[in-house]
């Protein structure tokens, strides 16, 4: 039996009224006053990895119905919406997946989205790739990089990502980024209490002088499959604690309004650090982010259980004016809180998976 992908909901797109559309070139501003800045777009639902708290096996088995060619964005249809969204405010645009390495050509995308103006090009992966693919990246326009890594112990990350990658696999590709200009290189660790942890300081001190930035994400439950509990979430706050007994750290301002992570350094002087927290220090009032998915549909937020279909627009044939009165739709009317209001029971509904939104 074929397993059924939660992403075949969608609502469809109301454009924006003519009255209260901003003029083409305007800021949006969402019910909450907020702008839209950051595009994540999603070119693949499929991965080489199974990582347990992201596409379990259980779930995203031999069985799992992943999306059919024919049904994800081309490159073009991309690059049209990215194109209106930086119209609208974007300046940052992230390539994410499932894992966006499995795209074929997608340095092609990344030329193509690197000419459009004023933006910055950066893309998640879990590494593997980046060995083959480094240099063609940053030669096609992709400024950096942020590589996931969850554990240095060889035997517990291997179990995390249930596919049998080495770490000395991502620590390749963290390198090949590295010497194609990736950098800074961001290197996200998802913490999970109770599974890896322990890893917390052996990863700090590993990437300490290393000229990466290391940060740590709290656990979400995102998506329907993972099998989230909040006793599993380990607050930043501990993370923070937890470093700073071995290598004392003081905060840093953020690089600017509305940055996720909060940064913090060494005070030796041998780098920084991050934390992620939405579970416990909810940072709603400031997202200024919207995604794209493959089969494009736009999403307002990372817990939300539907999206507004574009595709239908993009492949009938509208005019750039009517797809941006449909984007302008979608954000005037977003009023997106989820983490500001989480309880056990919002964590058990149906929402998209991280691995169809990409994060
Ligand atoms: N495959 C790429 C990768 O792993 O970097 C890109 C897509 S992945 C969905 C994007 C990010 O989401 C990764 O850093 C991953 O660790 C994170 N992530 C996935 N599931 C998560 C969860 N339940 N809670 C917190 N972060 C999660
Ligand atoms: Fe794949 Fe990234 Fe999800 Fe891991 S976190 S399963 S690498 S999409
Ligand atoms: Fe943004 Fe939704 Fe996350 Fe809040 S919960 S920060 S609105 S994506």
């Amino acid at each position: 039996m074929k397993v059924i992908p939660i992403q075949q909901a969608a609502a469809p797109v109301t454009a924006a009224d003519p009255a209260c559309r901003p003029a083409p070139g305007e800021a949006l501003l969402d019910r909450r006053g907020r702008s839209v800045r950051d595009l994540r777009i999603s070119v693949t639902d499929r991965c080489n990895f199974r990582c347990v708290y992201c596409m379990p096996r259980e779930v995203f088995g031999e069985d799992y119905a992943f999306l059919p060619r024919r049904e994800l964005l081309s490159f073009e249809e991309i690059t049209r919406v990215a194109r209106l969204f930086v119209a609208r405010g974007v300046r940052k645009i992230r390539i994410t997946g499932g894992e966006p390495l499995l795209r074929k050509d997608v340095d092609r995308l990344i030329g193509m989205l690197a000419a459009l103006d004023g933006v910055e090009i950066t893309l998640t992966t879990n590494g593997v790739l980046l060995p083959k693919l480094a240099r063609r990246l940053r030669d096609a326009g992709l400024h950096r990089v942020t590589v996931s890594l969850d554990a240095l112990d060889d035997a517990l990350f291997r179990r995390m990502n249930d596919a049998d990658y080495p770490v000395a696999k991502v620590l390749e590709g963290i390198e090949a980024a590295k010497i194609a200009g990736l950098g800074p290189i961001k290197v996200n660790m998802v913490v999970k209490r109770g599974t890896n942890d322990a890893d917390i300081e052996p990863m700090a001190a590993h990437f300490r002088h290393s000229g990466h930035i290391l940060r740590f994400i709290e656990f979400m439950d995102v998506g329907a499959s993972n099998g989230w509990k909040m006793d599993e979430v380990l607050p930043s706050r501990e993370v923070i604690d937890r470093i700073d007994r071995l290598f004392p750290l003081e905060p840093i301002d953020p690089n600017y309004e509305g940055e996720v992570a909060e940064r913090w350094r060494y005070r030796d002087g041998s780098g920084e650090i991050g934390v992620i927290s939405s579970v416990t220090q909810a940072f709603c009032s400031t997202c200024t982010r919207i995604r794209l998915s493959t089969e494009g549909k736009l999403y307002t937020c990372l817990f939300a259980q539907q999206g507004h279909d574009l595709r239908t627009l993009l492949r009938g044939d509208a005019a750039d004016d009517a797809i941006d009165a449909a984007i302008a739709g979608v954000w005037l009317a977003r009023e997106d809180r989820y983490s500001e209001i989480r309880t056990a029971d919002t964590a058990a509904l149906r929402k998209i998976e991280m691995s169809y939104i990409g994060g």
